[in-house]
């Protein structure tokens, strides 16, 4: 978390289940042995958290494959800057000596800790344990379109230790079914052109679809991100160290100027440009 809260973007859009949606409540009902995450009126929704985390591990996916500039935690160990900075951190309470330490590797007074240089930039975007994340995801809720929807599913029992059927095990779960759409909410706080350019990689990939929740081996959850008109999915910008008047507009009225606000494709080609400088 910084002091200071300079700019924010806000991305907007409707996420659409292409496939029915299981993520479970780690609860049963007397219809079936696992149903899915609802509010208590009902309404289904999926976790911030759990869309966070799959949009996460692709973007982790994507940046290391890229390589330079982008640098990211090796993929199944999320905690490797968490190790390097453990020690160096210790102890360590003042913003301004954490941040020097994180970006540069150093201290203020230019101390070489020995942490390897500064933190990944998949970690600076979506937050490690010593360092807030500046990436936030609401609880996606369903559209108003909305109605009561339930639908049973028979599965075979597995075996947990060995991922194999079980015979004469019968197991059922609840799942959402399709063409439910939920709304997506992210928002950036105080981001680098990198930040910006990792959530625009995370962003493609949702245009073209991701799974999410449990049971997608079974092929629930796939579900993309809708761009059917121009401002079905948009990038918000406000800047609140930038023009007075759009400030007291954002401030009084909640609004943001038309100029400040993006369609989501070209959001993702204007972040992702400057790192492409070869390709016209
Ligand atoms: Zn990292």
């Amino acid at each position: 978390m910084f002091r200071e809260l300079e700019k924010r973007y806000i991305i907007e859009g409707g996420i659409v289940l292409l496939t029915p949606l299981h993520i479970g409540s780690g609860e049963s009902s007397p219809e079936t042995d696992s149903t899915i995450v609802r509010y208590n009126d009902g309404r289904p929704y999926i976790p911030g958290s759990s869309f966070k985390g799959v949009f996460r591990s692709t973007v982790e996916r994507i940046a290391k494959a890229l390589g330079s500039p982008f640098r990211t935690c090796t993929l199944f160990s999320q905690d490797e800057c968490s190790e390097r900075f453990k020690n160096a951190l210790r102890e360590k309470d003042k913003e301004d000596e954490i941040l020097s330490i994180i970006t540069t590797g150093k201290t203020k007074d230019g101390n070489d800790l020995g942490v390897g240089g500064p933190l990944c930039d998949t970690c600076h975007l979506f937050g490690f344990p010593y360092l807030g994340s500046r990436f936030f995801v609401d609880d996606l809720t369903p559209d108003s379109g909305y109605t009561e929807d339930r639908e049973i599913r028979d599965g075979v029992g597995i075996d947990r230790d060995t991922g194999t059927a079980v015979e004469g095990v019968k197991y059922d779960y609840e799942v959402l079914p399709v063409n439910h759409t939920f709304n997506l909410r992210i928002a950036i706080e105080n981001p680098n052109d990198k930040d910006l350019a990792l959530a625009a990689i995370g962003l493609r990939e949702l245009l073209d679809g991701t799974r999410i929740g449990g049971l997608t081996s079974r092929g629930t959850g796939r579900c993309k991100l809708e761009d059917k008109s121009e401002d079905s999915a948009k990038v918000s910008m406000i800047d609140f160290k930038g023009d007075k008047r759009k400030v007291a507009g954002y401030l009084l009225e909640g609004k943001i100027a038309d100029e400040d606000k993006i369609g989501i494709k070209d959001f993702i080609k204007n972040s992702l440009k400057p790192f492409f400088p070869d390709i016209k």
